[in-house]
């Protein structure tokens, strides 16, 4: 199993800064192998490639110590990440799209390098005499000291570092991580997944939406404002992109933080967990502005659907999922994904399936049989069905 883990770190001053110049100088290398790649292109359609580039920065490091002073290997990995752009790009050309030209990062659109292998250019717990502290050792920054607040299991493959806000993090990327298989509970479950609830199951149980989002809305609209009016350049108008930065960095680390008690809780009581297959990506696409012949747009509840996109977005259904995929086979627990399609208008009692079956939003009332149940138990209970049926059909 692959495993990936995300720790705070603890730098001194010094090594802040170190931190800061080791990401602004991959940035520029980023930036400068972009232009190069973009010239190249744009007088003679010629495409420059990743070995071409790397090759390229080899000489140049043997010629300026200053080069020299951050990994050879996290710089490649920085040109593998622009070279992976540019092959998304040419993609997108061939499938005859009119794709943007990959574009040059700005300081706040770069937050991250890479180091492709543990033990090259750095090394995970570096300081291996220390019982209590955790240290992860950068080339050119030195041994960091980890905030690592739960165990590493498996073995560190890739070691990279984000800078989120004024936060530093190290992300370990393991192979070979051991499952814990939890002994059988003997119960199945199914789970619906909602905008008012954000998880009901089919015992009834429900878990509140974690609107974090809506709790720091105000927060943030009033910080996005701020930014709107500062100067571009000024030190005014850094501080307050960081301000933003922050809350949403809050928002991330809450909705983490809750995706992962839900997951876990299901995951300690339940065998097989049935829920809905869900496109998260496909419902919170924005709504696209209709031209109106006029040259300007027409109102199309664009405002009403991006309402939508925050909840969706804010109920974080798409991270829960993943992190109770991660847990469930970790645990050795069955997850079966459901078409979700007819769930919430089909009486768990008796099959009937018609739109009048909802009553209200929450209230579920069977126009055949009389059957009233909560509306999102009585999905919940539909979705345990037809997760078990397809077990079945799998098996048979
Ligand atoms: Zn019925």
């Amino acid at each position: 199993m692959r495993r990936s883990y995300k720790f705070l770190m603890r730098p001194t001053a010094h090594q802040q800064a170190a931190l800061a110049a080791c990401l602004d100088d991959h940035r520029a290398l980023y930036n400068a192998a972009l232009e190069e790649r973009r010239e190249a292109y744009r007088r003679s359609r010629v495409s420059i490639r990743y070995g071409d580039q790397s090759a390229q920065l080899k000489a140049i490091r043997a010629g300026d110590p200053d080069h020299a002073r951050w990994s050879f290997s996290s710089q490649q990995a920085t040109l593998r990440r622009l070279d992976k752009a540019f092959r998304a790009f040419f993609d997108r050309v061939k499938a005859g799209r009119t794709p943007g030209f990959p574009r040059f990062k700005g300081r706040d659109w770069f937050d991250t390098v890479e180091w492709p292998k543990d033990g090259d250019g750095c090394r995970w717990d570096s300081q291996p005499e220390h019982p209590t502290t955790t240290y992860v050792r950068l080339q050119g920054v030195g041994h960091v000291r980890v905030h690592r607040h739960r165990p590493v299991r498996g073995r560190v493959k890739t070691i990279s570092v984000k800078r989120e806000g004024s936060r530093w993090y190290v992300i370990l990327s393991c192979d070979d991580v051991p499952a814990e298989i939890l002994p059988a509970t003997g119960a199945v479950v199914g789970v619906d997944m909602g905008v008012a609830s954000f998880l009901t199951t089919s015992d009834g149980e429900q878990v509140g939406n974690p609107r974090h989002l809506a709790a720091v809305a105000g927060e943030l609209a009033a910080a996005q404002q701020d930014l709107a009016r500062k100067k571009r350049g000024s030190k005014r108008r850094r501080k307050a992109v960081a301000r933003v930065a922050a809350l949403h960095g809050k928002v991330r680390r809450q909705r983490l933080d809750s995706a992962h008690k839900s997951a876990l809780m299901l995951v300690a009581d339940y065998d097989v967990i049935a829920h809905e297959a869900l496109q998260v990506t496909n419902m919170t696409k924005r709504a696209a502005p209709k031209p109106d012949g006029a040259g300007g747009f027409m109102p199309n509840r664009a405002a009403a659907k991006s309402g939508l996109n925050k909840s969706i977005l804010d109920a974080g259904w798409g991270v829960f999922l993943t992190i109770l995929s991660h847990k469930a086979e970790s645990a050795g627990r069955e997850l079966i994904a459901v078409n979700p399609a007819n769930t919430s208008r089909t009486c768990a009692r008796c099959g009937h399936c018609a739109k009048e079956n909802r009553a209200t939003q929450a209230e579920f009332r069977c126009r055949a049989c009389g059957h009233a149940a909560h509306a999102d138990v009585n999905a919940a209970i539909n979705i345990l069905r037809a997760g078990l049926a397809l077990r079945e059909a799998a098996a048979a």
